[in-house]
């Protein structure tokens, strides 16, 4: 099948129990990244699916699996790795939401930190499709609970982040132990060496798509930052969550003990948020990812566990609190909202100790982001004690907007023939524009 524009998912004539569940959930056409992959996995080649974050990588492989399962049999065909807890749960919820008319499919997510014998269990009463960690999925292959014999699917989902995670050796092991002549897809954001060296290893005459953006973040998100010394930013939070009242934020800070503390200070204040971080238990991470994805709590103050690769939907502002070390993490950070298309918003809290950090990340994406506040008049009267000390020249730009993506994909190196339509979110005004999930108002420049 050919790349086409308008493609739609009865293209690629998946068995119509899924075309149903697509319809449900509201899924139109394909995205890029599903466009580019889905044709080559259901034809059985092995793939590397390279693209950004919320380009729907998901439903790419999830579908084709499902599409070829059989349900008949409850031994175990597909394989689904993935770096986090929390991603494999993610994945495991989106396949069974795919999956939902398919009778007698089920989908069992193995990870660390909850208990083994509850998976053994899941497993024991069979399952098709496994969605797990590396490390997890070791520990019961190891103990005979997790037969690969008959797994005709492997997929490595943010490979570069279980390299950078140090389960690259698990991965390794694990693939030694399903049959040859398996099918196996490589997703990765980025194609650090030894990924390169892995797909090199293990996959066989892969077909290579790269979903290419002209912006290394999404161009639906409005980003902005504020200038701020780290005395001040608690109460500048405040005054951004008062003003901008968000319905889904994310606020990441760097350290375990800085996100607990700011969580509880916010807590203190008054604002319904939650703290998720790697010193919690794995049953407070999970419930505070259930309310937060339930939109029982509209604040989640997180350290960079959560910053790759977890989808909830509507996040609609991002706040980095603190400017994270590397520069790719704030696309990463970022990245959780502004999702497929949807609007988003993200604002950086930076003091004068982090101004080199601000300089990598617009030398990351080769432009100046917008100081708050400074994209629309000020308002008439604002509290002039939030700390928000804004340094005008610097930053500003004219009005601060991205260039339309070409998201189209690159196939085997082929240009595509036209940009993309993209569903929704494209096109948005100036900051300042009125209306949902838009901008906050801005601030006074003191
Ligand atoms: P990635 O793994 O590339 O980061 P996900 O698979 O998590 O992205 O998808 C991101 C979001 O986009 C999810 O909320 C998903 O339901 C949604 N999504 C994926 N594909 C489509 C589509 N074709 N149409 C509409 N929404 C989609
Ligand atoms: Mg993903």
């Amino acid at each position: 099948m050919t790349r086409k524009d308008d493609m739609r998912f009865e293209d690629f004539d998946l068995r119509p129990e899924i075309l149903r569940a697509l319809a449900d959930l509201g899924y139109e056409e394909p995205t890029p990244i599903q466009q580019g992959t889905m044709d080559a996995l259901l034809r059985d080649k092995d793939m590397i699916g390279q693209a950004q974050t919320g380009s729907g990588k998901t439903a790419a492989f999830m579908l084709p699996i499902l599409d070829r399962v059989e349900e008949d049999s409850k031994d175990l065909q597909a394989l689904v790795l993935c770096p986090t807890r929390e991603l494999a749960l993610q994945v495991a919820d989106a396949s069974r939401s795919f999956a939902k008319y398919l009778d007698g499919v089920e989908v069992v997510p193995v990870y660390g930190g909850a208990p083994i014998v509850d998976q053994i269990a899941a497993l024991g009463r069979g399952g098709q499709i496994v969605v797990g960690t590396p490390g997890r999925v070791l520990d019961l292959m190891r103990r005979g609970k997790m037969l690969l014999a008959d797994c005709r699917m492997v997929v490595l989902d943010e490979a570069d982040e279980m390299l950078s995670m140090g389960f690259i050796d698990d991965v390794k092991d694990i693939l030694k132990a399903t049959p040859w002549g398996k099918q196996t897809a490589l997703f990765s954001a980025t194609m650090p060496d030894p990924i390169t060296r892995l797909a090199e290893d293990e996959l066989h005459a892969p077909e290579h798509v790269k979903i290419a953006s002209k912006e290394i973040t999404v161009d639906t998100i409005e980003q902005r930052v504020a200038f701020c010394e780290p005395k001040d930013k608690l109460d500048l939070l405040e005054r951004f969550i008062q003003e901008t009242q968000p319905r889904c934020a994310i606020v990441f800070a760097r350290t375990k003990i800085g996100t607990q503390r700011l969580a509880d200070d916010l807590k203190r204040r008054g604002h319904k948020v939650r703290a998720l971080h790697g010193d919690m238990s794995q049953g407070s991470r999970d419930s505070v990812m259930i309310a937060f994805r339930n939109q029982r709590v509209p604040i989640l103050v997180a350290t960079d566990v959560a910053a790759r690769g977890l989808d909830v939907s509507h996040v609609t502002h991002v706040v980095n609190y603190e400017l994270p070390d590397e520069a790719e993490v704030y696309v990463h950070r970022i990245g959780r909202t502004g999702r497929v298309g949807r609007e988003g918003f993200a604002i950086s809290f930076v003091s004068n100790k982090e101004r080199f950090k601000l300089d990598q990340v617009e030398a990351l994406l080769k432009r100046k982001i917008q100081v708050w506040g400074e994209d629309a008049p000020a308002p008439a009267a604002p509290a002039a004690d939030a700390g928000l000390s804004v340094d005008d020249a610097a930053a500003a730009e004219p009005s601060g907007h991205a260039p339309a993506a070409g998201d189209g994909a690159t196939i085997d190196g082929e240009q595509p023939k036209r940009k993309r339509r993209r569903r929704g979110g494209r096109g948005r005004g100036k900051g300042g524009e009125g209306g949902g999930g838009q901008p906050p108002a801005p601030v006074a420049a003191e």
